[in-house]
């Protein structure tokens, strides 16, 4: 029933298109979720672990730290055992100093990626720099592989900045540090990914990201990259931090870009807890785009934050237990059942707004606030279908909506809505 619109985002940004395995950025793709591996590479069943929960978690791409001889020859190991599986995801590999050398000497792991990611801050110093970065760049392109170059302040190159704050200082009308620093970031970016064309590299094999820790910062650098290029971008705030913080700056940050039709391909960057689960940044990254009517991944639970009007747990349990329901049964409804994702359910916990709010999901309900008779009404399309009763309030909400889904995404179409009063 509720639908959301995106009449107020702007048209995405024309970028060029690049295949990365079986996956596009750019062009008129959806934008892609991306993440990362917190695992040692070279050890392979603990990396092929995580990247199948990432990839089954919804990653579309999983990028993999390639950091020294072990972790190089790991790598076509972890591609076959994950093919072994069925996890047919894109492997990335994230190359810092040496990966001109882990390359040249691994071949098979050179063919095994799908995706070089290179920084230009950290692929070597002065003379070594351009032809070590020239090296991976003529890898890229025997082995037919895209590559993200991916700036990022932490590592920016500090001659370039140098030079540029001198200019600046000399300047008759000189910019503020902050603004001479997001022009470094992206002459870094657009230099390097000139000279990687100049080398042989097609745009279509070219992917830009210019990360910052901080929000207004990236949404400055990006905008200034996406004025300047026709690049497919890649989006991600770095250290954004841990747990509320890491989620709020992460999508506050390319919130604010897509919106305005930046960014092709998304990383939300969290610091896990000790022992925490990885795949969090996966269903942030999903969420953003999901909140934001950009794409649909899991059918979408509106619940009431409750208030004083809702003295017992049952509405909170509710709400829980249905998005737990979701999260169980969404495999197999992706199978069954194409264009699920796009379900909107309510669960509410009382009068005030519950059928208000339960009319515009696909399936709503209403549960008896305190002092309210204990009854709570069901809507299904924007229509009363019935009121619910008794103990099993929970369960016999889970089979309608159960019942819708096989109804609706079974055959194609929406059930017609129909009047019934259950456990009365
Ligand atoms: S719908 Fe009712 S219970 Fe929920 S927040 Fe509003 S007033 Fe409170």
């Amino acid at each position: 029933m509720s639908t959301s619109t995106t009449d107020q985002i702007a048209p995405r940004r024309p970028a060029t298109a690049v295949r990365v395995g079986g996956v596009v950025i750019g062009g008129d793709a959806p934008v892609v979720v991306q993440s990362m591996t917190n695992t040692d590479t070279a050890d392979i069943a603990g990396t092929v672990a995580q990247v199948a929960a990432l990839a089954r978690a919804g990653s579309e791409l999983v990028r993999i730290t390639v950091d020294r001889d072990e972790a190089a020859k790991a790598v076509p190991h972890i591609r076959d055992r994950l093919r072994a599986q069925g996890v047919a995801v894109p492997l990335v590999g994230d190359f810092h100093y040496i990966g001109h050398k882990l390359l040249a000497e691994n071949p098979a792991t050179a063919e095994a990626l799908d995706k070089y990611r290179i920084n230009p801050g950290n692929v070597g110093f002065k003379a070594k720099r351009d032809r070590q970065f020239g090296d991976i760049i003529e890898l890229a392109v025997r082995y037919a592989k895209p590559v993200r170059i991916g700036v990022n302040w932490g590592s920016l190159d500090q001659e370039l900045l140098t030079h540029l704050m001198d200019e600046n200082a000399k300047s008759a009308a000189p910019k503020d540090a902050r603004a001479v620093m997001h022009e470094a970031i992206v002459q870094s970016a657009l230099i390097s990914a000139a000279r990687a064309e100049e080398l042989g590299l097609a745009a279509d094999r070219i992917v830009i990201s210019a990360k910052v820790s901080a929000v207004q910062d990236l949404v400055s650098v990006y905008r200034l990259l996406a004025g300047r290029c026709g690049y497919a971008l890649h989006l991600g705030l770095t250290e954004a931090g841990m747990g509320s913080k890491g989620i709020v700056a992460s999508t506050a940050a390319m919130s604010v870009l897509l919106q305005q039709g930046i960014g092709d391909t998304i990383r939300v960057s969290l610091t896990p807890e000790p022992g925490g689960d990885r795949t969090l940044e996966v269903k942030v990254a999903q969420e953003i785009l999901q909140t934001m009517g950009l794409r649909s991944f899991v059918p979408i639970v509106a619940a009431c934050p409750g208030c004083g009007r809702t003295t017992s747990t049952v509405f909170q349990e509710l709400a829980r237990d249905v998005e737990t329901m979701i999260r169980e049964r969404m495999p197999e409804w992706r199978k069954s059942y194409p264009g699920v994702e796009t379900l909107n359910l309510a669960v509410m916990g009382c009068i005030v707004n519950g059928p208000g709010e339960s009319k515009h999901a696909d399936v709503g309900i209403s549960l008896p606030g305190t002092g309210e008779q204990p009854a709570a009404p069901v809507f299904i399309d924007g229509q009363k279908a019935m009121t619910l009763r008794g103990p099993n309030i929970a369960a016999d909400f889970k089979d309608i909506v159960e019942d819708y889904i096989q109804r609706r995404y079974g055959r194609g179409t929406a059930p017609a809505s129909e009047t019934r009063d259950v456990a009365e």
